[in-house]
């Protein structure tokens, strides 16, 4: 059995007059995230995690933001078309460590829906999901919340072929 291991890092800036998407679920704030795409940090990180697991071309390579297809793509689009990629590579997810940094909101209330969300596109059981929500201790920009950062660790297991 051989496993493979991969990172993912992603940061977005915090905007008035968009919505909030993390890991697919719309959380209600004053603010979201600014991107080509709808922004969704955790689901680009997770994607680039599983990606960098397989060693494909990262998630800027295959969805380049100057390509008018992905203007506010749904980012759980970009995360299955990333996980058929992986599955051709002959991999599928194990399980996904994920660490959300974000002064405000408060993400607790959400980490639930955002981990079942997250555990349906990789088709693993929540239990496989981990979702940690931090802050910056008011540090950097991250800490006076102008944006969210995200990071991902991702373990790949080979598809047995039988
Ligand atoms: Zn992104």
């Amino acid at each position: 059995m051989s496993f493979r291991i991969g990172m993912g890092y992603d940061i977005h800036r915090l905007v008035e007059g968009r919505p909030l998407i993390l890991g697919g679920i719309a959380i209600p704030f004053s603010r979201g995230l600014l991107g080509h795409s709808d922004g969704d940090a955790v689901l680009h990180a997770v994607t680039d995690a599983i990606l960098g697991g397989a060693a494909l071309p990262d998630i800027g390579e295959l969805f380049p933001d100057d390509d008018p297809s992905w203007e506010g793509a749904d980012s759980g689009r970009l995360l299955g078309l990333a996980m058929e990629k992986v599955a051709e590579a002959g991999y599928r997810v194990r399980n996904v460590d994920i660490n959300v940094l974000a002064e405000r909101p408060k993400l607790s209330p959400f980490k639930e829906a955002i981990r079942d969300r997250v555990a349906s596109l990789l088709r693993v059981p929540p239990v496989d999901v981990s979702i940690k929500a931090k802050t910056r201790e008011r540090l950097d920009a991250v800490g006076r919340g102008e944006a969210i950062e995200v990071h991902c660790v991702a373990l790949l297991m080979e598809e047995s072929k039988s």
